[in-house]
């Protein structure tokens, strides 16, 4: 039968302290179990665990006296006698042991076992040992969930929750390991019209999936609707995920989706994601800092042009990547030139970046709003103004290698 046992504040007794009982040892540790090891000969990762205070060593050969109030053993010295011999009086004693010489014989075996959030995957063998197996097929399992095949909506009825995704610039490969997890736990998303919105289209039947994207000259859903909406479904016991462009904080408006939720009282979960401000750039073979080029980025919102900010990081050849800046380019370009820009200052536009349609223009800062006005640069677009957006910066083939 396969159990979960929860280890905090558990005394666990490990005998030996070679490889096996060193892995062991780690695991028990990261359970925050209280681990006595016992071993004459100790490796140096379990040395310095105790030096550390996190585990307790006793440095000599079993007594059977050490398993006075040990609630877990494992067995893993190099000698099987040994260890059966401890399974032996572990029995007598009532208390289980792992004993790694003898898996299939031994009365507890542990699980090649994985995390995701709040699932824990354990994968165990009945058979003779062969841990790289069960490791084989804890990984095919693993992945499974990780990369959101497995529906993993809750059945029971729970209080309703908010999870803010960030769902990366695009591509769908781009969203984390945990955004994925939380789509898969989404009774509803509410959607955004920027970010890997093609993972809405594989969310299993019947999640609602609420679409208030914003498109530029569109009237988009007001914020505070938004708000209310997160907050309703929440009530009904619903895990709602509010799915978002890039980061939920860079202009996201997450902060005050947070806030929303915690003034109803309503459990809020952030996971973040890639944002389009660094990904963009970077997958278009533009570094947001270069050792020697540029050691500082200022990320800026071009929606209402540039501010002061913005103008001083021109004038001083720091990077400058300004997203909603389509419109505004006119006036980063006259503005910063007159505050002290180099003209020549390469400049790099990226529009629908990650996704089969990116496009990406390079023009030095005093021809910028002409090229894309020439070439109809269109929003979604990151603008990097600075040094690193020079053509060709990196040498081609790796930028190429970096292309997806
Ligand atoms: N939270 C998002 C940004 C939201 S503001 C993030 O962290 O990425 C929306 C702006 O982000 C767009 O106007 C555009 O400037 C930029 N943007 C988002 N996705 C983009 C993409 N795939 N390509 C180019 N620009 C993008």
């Amino acid at each position: 039968m396969l159990l979960s046992l929860n280890l905090a504040g558990k005394r666990v007794l490990v005998v030996g302290a070679g490889d096996v009982a060193t892995r062991r040892v780690r695991a028990l540790v990261g359970e925050s179990a209280r681990v006595k090891v016992v071993a004459p000969i100790v490796s140096p990762t379990i040395e310095s665990l105790a030096e550390h205070g996190q585990v307790t060593l006793v440095r000599r050969t079993l007594a059977r006296a050490d398993l006075e109030g040990a609630w877990l053993v494992v067995a893993a010295t190099d000698n099987p006698t040994v260890n059966s011999d401890l399974a032996t009086w572990c029995d007598d004693a009532g208390v289980w042991c792992v004993d790694a010489s003898n898996a299939a014989g031994s009365a507890a075996r542990v699980a090649a076992q994985s995390s995701h959030g709040d699932v824990v995957l354990g994968v165990v063998s009945l058979g003779d040992a062969d841990p790289r197996r069960a490791v084989r097929l804890r990984e095919h399992l693993g992945r499974e969930i990780d990369e959101g095949r497995v529906d993993l909506r809750h059945v029971r009825p729970r209080d309703g929750r908010v999870i803010l995704v960030g769902s990366g610039p695009g591509a769908s490969d781009l969203v984390t390991v945990r955004g994925m997890r939380a789509l898969r736990e989404a009774d509803v998303v509410v959607a955004d019209r920027l970010g890997a919105t093609g993972l809405l289209a594989e969310l299993p039947e019947g999640v609602e999936v609420i679409d208030v994207g914003k498109t530029p000259g569109r009237h988009p859903v007001p914020q505070h609707e938004i708000n209310d909406l997160l907050v309703a479904r929440a009530r009904e016991g619903k895990t709602v995920v509010r799915c978002k462009g890039g980061d939920p904080f860079v202009f996201g408006r997450g902060g005050e989706e947070v806030n929303a939720c915690l003034a109803a009282g309503i459990d809020v979960e952030v996971v973040p994601g890639i944002s389009s401000a660094i990904a963009v750039p970077g997958l278009a073979g533009v570094p947001v800092t270069q050792r020697g080029i540029s050691a500082s980025v200022l990320i800026t919102s071009g929606h209402a042009g540039p501010d002061r900010t913005a103008l001083a990081a021109m004038a001083n050849g720091s990077t400058v990547v300004a997203l909603m800046a389509v419109t505004a380019l006119p006036e980063f370009v006259d503005k910063g030139i007159a505050a002290g820009a180099d003209p020549l200052t390469p400049v790099a536009i990226i529009e629908r970046g990650t996704t089969p349609t990116e496009r990406v223009t390079h023009a030095p800062l005093r021809d910028a709003s002409r090229i894309a006005d020439e070439t109809a640069v269109k929003p979604p677009a990151v603008i990097v103004i600075g040094e690193v957006a020079r053509h060709g910066l990196l040498a081609s083939h790796v930028a190429a290698t970096l292309r997806p």
